[in-house]
């Protein structure tokens, strides 16, 4: 079994859609980035990209690139799988967790975690998204935040 970690924010921006774990969530504004900004799938990636030691999202999907112009994080997410697999190992569960004080993330989280769980192929039960607030003391509104945790097993 290996054991990766993953962790990302996005600033929130007007004129931008908020998409988590693949899920459009409706929201005044969303967040800001060269590809389409989800967060929660940019810390899932470099979660499962460090349980392999294959490096980060930075290095694979690299901003100066134009191909990753408001790309697609679940179809990124999909090349990650790709590798996992090509490495032998498969998804024994993963957890997820959104850092957001705005907009309430509960009505989506079923969404997310189907969204994740038919990435990967897998079960429902392996997968877990969770969302919190920091009570006003961190990011404050100005952005959202993710945690992953991912352990993968030897096929
Ligand atoms: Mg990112």
């Amino acid at each position: 079994m290996r054991i990766g970690f993953g962790y990302d924010v996005h600033r929130l921006a007007e004129n931008r859609r908020l998409i988590l774990c693949g899920a459009e969530i409706p929201y005044e504004l969303g967040l800001l980035g060269h590809s389409d900004a989800d967060v929660a799938v940019h810390a899932l990636m470099d979660a499962v990209l460090g349980a392999l030691v294959l490096g980060d999202i930075g290095h694979l999907f690299p901003d100066s690139d134009p191909r990753f112009k408001d790309a697609d994080s679940m179809k990124l997410l999909k090349q990650v799988i790709g590798k996992m697999t090509n490495s032998g190992y498969a998804l024994g569960n993963l957890d997820v967790t959104i850092i957001a004080e705005r907009p309430k993330l509960a009505p989506h989280i079923i969404k997310m975690r189907e969204n994740l769980a038919a990435a990967f192929n897998c079960d429902l039960s392996r997968v877990s998204v969770k969302a919190t607030t920091e009570e006003g003391l961190g990011l404050g509104g100005a952005g959202i935040g993710a945690h992953a945790v991912v352990l993968l097993e030897k096929i």
